[in-house]
């Protein structure tokens, strides 16, 4: 199997097609076999004694310890990113849980993101520090940061794009200020994707997807992924081996399936999320827009810096509030009304009444979540019948 250094001049899309694989497999195959077993015998105690004692490699004795589906999808993955090595879990909550959890101890810290996803949030806040983990949560920016980090934080958390303001991490000033720290730096790249930015290239320690997103993008698999150095990777994998978050070989073939269209999907989705960005930013009824790269974002600059491409979502506030939220996701005719992103399906949601439902609208607003939000992932269907659709449904709240 090439090494992932000999694909780091490849462009993503090649990658994304051929990292991890030979130019011809053993049994000819041209796509990599699923490998459905639990266990892989030894050819006799000989074999048993060398692979145990490190003399020989071969696939792990055990399905919990790795699969060989898994290390072909592991290998893309990284390569991908640009990382040493990846281990792939069964869902972007099981990669962010077993993360945290292998990398700190009572007594830390953990700086973290406002708006992380939530269920990240929740895991820090009502898990980690059962396990006396102290968590400081802090607005998105490199000042709110620099406040909270003390010396012993041992990691910083955060997303970019975030969730659903799809604010930018100044990775760079990220990096430099935790590196003073001696903390590390965990990025959770599940909206950037490999193809609009490349965290680990910039000195971020650990990146994190949620490859149910785009990387696998039919939205038929959940499925999550760190990438970094081989040690680093290594330490969390013995973690995967005791908490049991093994991912199964059938959804790592079906993520590496989904992998060899990413390129096309986010430059579509790229494209045509701007495009609809730019015309809700036109539109009567739509108070405000946040997308990445339009110059109205609040972290315009750095997303010009950071990101080859602004991403499939979109979020917007309509000037009619929750009210004119479900009129619209209800007239609309392609996109679907359901959770997720990075689909080649489009969806859409009002986040108050989704990922926020529970809360009064006092406590939504305490969290940041305005009651007319509206988040749109946008998917690969033609951009003219995901504008005119979604232009008519506008219309129709004036
Ligand atoms: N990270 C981000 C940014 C997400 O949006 C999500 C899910 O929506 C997750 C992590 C969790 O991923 P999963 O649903 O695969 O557990």
């Amino acid at each position: 199997m090439p090494k992932h250094d000999e694909h780091r001049e490849l462009g993503a899309s090649t990658r994304a097609v051929h990292a991890g694989e030979p130019r011809v497999r053993d049994d000819r195959s041209l796509t990599p076999p699923v490998v459905n077993s639990s266990t892989f015998p030894f050819e006799n105690t000989a074999e048993l004694v060398a692979f145990m004692s490190g003399e020989v490699e071969r696939t792990p004795e055990y399905g919990r310890y790795g699969n060989p589906t898994l290390a072909a999808c592991e290998a893309r993955l990284a390569a991908l990113d640009g990382g040493d090595a990846a281990v792939l879990m069964p869902s972007g909550m099981a990669a962010i849980t077993t993360t945290l959890l292998s990398m700190l101890r009572a007594g830390q810290r953990v700086v973290m993101t406002s708006d992380v996803y939530r269920k990240t949030r929740q895991f820090a806040r009502q898990v980690l520090v059962r396990y006396g983990v102290e968590v400081d949560i802090v607005e998105p920016t490199l000042a709110s940061l620099e406040a909270a980090i003390r010396d012993d934080t041992r990691l910083v958390f955060t997303e970019s794009p975030t969730n659903p303001y799809l604010r930018v991490v100044d990775l760079e000033g990220l990096v430099a200020l935790a590196r003073r720290h001696r903390a590390k730096t965990v990025i959770d790249a599940t909206f950037a994707t490999p193809i609009n930015m490349r965290p680990l290239e910039l000195g971020i320690d650990l990146v994190i997807h949620s490859t149910t997103k785009y990387l696998g993008g039919h939205n038929d698999l959940l499925g999550g992924v760190v990438i970094g150095s081989q040690p680093m990777i290594d330490a969390i994998r013995e973690h995967v081996g005791m908490l049991g978050a093994i991912a199964d070989p059938n959804t790592a073939y079906l993520t590496m399936r989904g992998l060899k269209t990413l390129g096309l999907r986010v430059e579509r989705q790229n494209t045509s999320a701007l495009r609809i960005a730019r015309m809700l930013s036109e539109h009567p009824a739509v108070s405000q827009v946040w997308y990445p790269l339009l110059e109205s974002h609040p972290d315009h600059a750095l997303a010009k810096r950071y990101l080859r491409g602004g991403g499939g979502l979109v979020s917007f506030e309509l000037r009619g509030g929750l009210p004119a939220g479900t009129r619209l996701v209800d007239a609309v005719k392609i996109p679907k009304l359901a959770p997720s992103l990075g689909g080649v399906e489009s969806l859409i949601e009002q986040p108050a009444l989704m990922s926020f439902f529970e809360l009064t609208p006092e406590q939504r607003s305490a969290l940041g979540i305005r009651e007319g939000l509206v988040r749109m992932s946008i998917g690969i269907e033609d951009p003219e019948d995901l504008e005119l659709d979604l232009r008519a449904a506008l219309d129709a709240l004036l």
